[in-house]
């Protein structure tokens, strides 16, 4: 072979289609499908084989393709339209912010997290957690919230799957060309990247920012693959969930504090701060550290504002979500950072110690201590938060864990099929877009006919099956395959048979292999003549996670075995695409994690508006979103010490459920061949899930519940000229001095500790005295705690302020209050004291209490 040179062309854009390359570097597009259609329609086999990447179809698409097009009223008519809409929507001032919250549209929400999932051509996601920030920042936009994301750019993303031949999970990865994809580099003035610093254990590392635009919003990723670095630290960003530990902690301290700093490079000032799990909270270190630099203020002022503004989410009640790192690492990476806090080792440490484990520096900890608005991704997960973390507030009952919930949701845009999509712009109000979570629109699902959606489904359905028969016929011809087996696939993956889906990350918990704890009673449901059914599986699982690969083979073996060949379907690579693929058009959707162990999940969702039944456990959100019609429940909500108990009566009821309720109504069809049972289960999915498990209405609860009032209290911060964080936090040191010394005494001869006999609604007089030391009455709040006696400890109490009486001695007050109950019952009461200051954000801002 002679020499030669490389010469890259990129197609030069007509001015025509100049709109065409703004459309491509805004994902926008990636919720909007005409703008699709658009790219599709310019070339569709190049726009497939770039795994629709329009950024490289423009780069890569012909001359007389685009001339074509530009020739083409049509096509000008639609590219017009899309660029109108478009246009309109980042200009738009009418928005639901703006109409709601006008005196807060110049104050500015920053989100952080280490993992975003908008599309797949932009890998830089693991599972849920990133679709959902994704999903979020989507919603942000198209609801006008003045927001900004900040998270890192993965050059090698998250890993490509392969299985192989044997049923292991092999990784690949491969480089990301950012001149490919809608990431656009940030430059200072002079034209040069933009970069900021942090310091890891002795050395400067740095980082350049590049932006992604999703709608109005704005996300600015960090990336350490710069010249300044060693080749150590260029590849720190260089796999997301990467590396080890010490990885782990250089990413997360690039995030939470080099995210701070990038802020400040890019004059971007934030008034609420959102961690999305713990990975970024050292985020509000980074915060203090400038407050205490900038204002010369103590840590505890300092913290008092971070607090202020900060909110903080927590995923994962499972180990491996949440990160801890060994002291010994933390005190290489901050030990002359404590010293900028002003704050000595042990102080610094024990803002990340979870008690009970004294060796670990706990990030949801540290996000815990930082943040004054806290919350769990569902009623139940918010539930299980406040178990683990009651340790966080020793001495309060579990109910009163100052962490609250706000339900997941999906991206309605992004997960709606076209073809579902149709239906909605044929027989819904024509603004039904813009109401997305509002319940009256989807009411209208009941107008469709019935043959309408089961037509648009099996459309649905085999398009899926047509993208699962490709990718396993390339899938086995990589692992050598025989050539008659891949072409058996074109009679496998019967559109008539009922088709599960199950996809999801691997993660053990999530105990994908359930349904083959009885392998005869699994291959008779597969099997019976006249109502088949196969199942799809598909997931990734992490590749330090061996349990998670034998999973993997597990179900590749099955899949070979006779009785199950042809009926049971292991997909590799797992992404976006391939999701909503399977949640378009499978029939129903299996979820059978351990409960209580799905914080949410959200696949579920993406299913049900599609049409898609969701068959799970009462874990996670289907607690809250299944309403005796819209689905069906694996097991119920018996809690289980024994994992083999547990996992035997979930696969009973999954096995019962299907044989006798799910297979029996998909099969029963009427004379046209519609299984008008089914068609009705399916609307009302789509109906009862789709106005709530949106990401619409879980951003305005985020915004009500938690924004605003973070905006509402550094407002009255600044109009104190923040006399009321140093009053706060001077107040605090003095109550935590005086702590020890605050007692209480139950009055036993006045009605106090001691057993009554009452009518229903007669009044129950009770006092107590309290010794309050140092501290006056104003600081404090007496209450009586009651409630319903339950195996010997008092369930769903209740508080009741008790009134000031009298001083009854020097230090030592009185209190009264009555109680009346109404209904008969046995009833415990107790009394307590509880620090008090009008100016605390909450009731539990200083975790002490104290019990009579
Ligand atoms: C939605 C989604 C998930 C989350 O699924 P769960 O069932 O909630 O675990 C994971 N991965 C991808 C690619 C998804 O689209």
């Amino acid at each position: 072979m002679h020499k030669f040179g490389r010469i890259k062309i990129t197609t030069a854009i007509p001015g025509s289609h100049s709109g065409l390359k703004d459309l491509a570097y805004n994902l926008w597009w990636t919720w909007n499908s005409e703008a699709i259609d658009l790219f599709r329609d310019i070339d569709l086999v190049l726009w497939e084989k770039l795994d629709r990447n329009p950024v490289r179809l423009l780069q890569e698409v012909s001359r007389r393709k685009l001339e074509e097009k530009q020739a083409s009223p049509e096509f000008m008519e639609r590219y017009e339209k899309v660029m109108k809409d478009f246009r309109h929507y980042l200009s738009d001032e009418d928005t639901w912010f703006r109409r709601n919250c006008p005196q807060y549209k110049d104050e500015h929400i920053v989100y952080f997290a280490a993992e975003y999932g908008f599309h797949e051509v932009l890998p830089v996601y693991s599972g849920g957690l990133g679709i959902l920030s994704g999903d979020h920042c989507k919603s942000a936009s198209d609801l006008g919230l003045p927001f900004t994301a900040v998270g890192l750019l993965y050059k090698q993303g998250y890993f490509e799957q392969r299985i192989n031949a044997e049923g292991w999970q092999e990784t690949q990865y491969f480089s990301l060309n950012y001149s490919q994809l809608p990431v656009i580099p940030v430059t200072d003035d002079a034209g040069k990247p933009l970069t900021i610093s942090v310091e890891l254990a002795n050395r400067t590392v740095f980082a350049r920012i590049w932006r992604i635009d999703v709608g109005r919003v704005k996300l600015y990723l960090l990336d350490t693959d710069v010249p300044e670095n060693n080749a150590y630290d260029r590849s720190l960003t260089e796999r997301l969930y990467g590396g080890d530990r010490e990885t782990r902690i250089q990413q997360e301290i690039i995030l939470g504090i080099g995210g701070i700093r990038a802020l400040d490079a890019l004059g971007i000032k934030g008034t609420v701060f959102h961690m999305n799990e713990g990975h970024s909270a050292f985020m509000g270190l980074e915060l203090a550290r400038k407050l205490i630099a900038e204002r010369n203020i103590p840590f505890d002022e300092a913290r008092e504002i971070v607090y202020s503004s900060s909110v903080f989410t927590t995923h994962t009640p499972v180990p491996a979500g949440n990160d801890v790192f060994p002291l010994e690492m933390v005190d290489r990476y901050f030990c002359r950072y404590w010293e900028q806090l002003g704050l000595q080792r042990h102080e610094f440490i024990r803002l990340g110690l979870k008690p009970g484990d004294p060796d670990n520096f706990n990030m949801t900890v540290l996000a815990l201590n930082m943040s004054g608005r806290r919350n769990g991704v569902s009623a139940l997960h918010g539930a299980v938060s406040r178990n683990i973390f009651n340790c966080i507030w020793p001495g309060f009952h579990e109910d009163e864990v100052p962490i609250s919930h706000i339900t997941n949701g999906i991206h309605t845009m992004t997960w709606l099929a076209p073809g579902i999509r149709h239906l909605f712009d044929k027989y819904f109000p024509s603004d039904w877009k813009y109401r997305l979570d509002d319940e009256s629109v989807w009411e209208s699902v009941d107008r469709i006919p019935d043959d309408e959606l089961w037509k648009t489904h099996m459309t649905l359905k085999t398009q899926m099956i047509r993208c699962i028969r490709e990718r396993l016929k390339k899938q086995y011809m990589a692992n050598g395959v025989p050539l008659h087996e891949v072409n058996d696939l074109d009679n496998q993956l019967d559109p008539n048979a009922m088709t599960i889906g199950f996809a999801r990350r691997f993660a053990t918990y999530k105990r994908a292999s359930l349904i083959f704890r009885d392998l005869s009673r699994l291959e008779k449901i597969l099997n019976n003549k006249g109502t088949p059914v196969q199942i799809i599986f598909a997931g990734k699982a992490h590749p330090a996670d061996r349990p998670a690969h034998e999973v993997i083979k597990h179900i590749h073996d099955i899949a070979r075995r006779e009785g199950f060949r042809g009926k049971i379907f292991l997909v590799e690579n797992y992404n976006m695409s391939l999701a909503r693929s399977l949640v378009h058009g499978v029939d129903v959707w299996l979820n059978n994690p351990r409960r209580p162990l799905e914080a949410s999940g959200t696949s579920g969702m993406k299913a049900c508006i599609n049409g898609v039944v969701n068959f799970s456990i009462m874990d996670g959100w289907w607690c809250e979103g299944y309403n005796g019609k819209n689905g069906w429940v694996i097991g119920d909500d018996t809690p289980y010490s024994n994992e083999h108990h547990q996992d035997d009566a979930d696969s009973k009821s999954l096995y019962e459920i299907l044989e006798r309720e799910i297979i029996p109504l998909y099969f029963n069809r009427d004379e046209r061949g519609i299984p008008t049972g089914w068609v009705r289960m399916m609307k009302e999915s789509i109906k009862s899930v789709a106005p709530v498990y949106g990401t619409h209405r879980m951003v305005k609860e985020y915004t009500q519940a938690m924004y605003v009032p973070c905006m509402e209290r550094i407002q009255k911060i600044h109009e104190s000229d923040c006399a009321l964080v140093r009053d706060l936090a001077a107040w605090k040191r003095h109550v935590e001095a005086a702590w020890p010394h605050v007692t209480l005494t139950a009055n036993e001869d006045i009605h106090g500790l001691s057993d009554y006999q009452a009518f229903s609604d007669q009044e129950i007089r009770l006092s107590v005295t309290v010794q309050l030391g140092m501290l006056a009455p104003e600081d404090v709040k007496v209450e009586v705690f009651y409630g319903p006696i339950v195996n010997n400890r008092i369930v769903q109490g209740k508080s009741a302020e008790m009134s000031l009486v009298r001083q009854t001695d020097s230090g030592t007050w009185h209190y009264e209050t009555s109680l009346r109950f109404t209904d008969g019952g046995e009833y415990g009461y107790t009394f307590r004291v509880i620090p008090w200051n009008a100016n605390q954000m909450n009731k539990y801002d200083l975790p002490l209490i104290r019990w009579v």
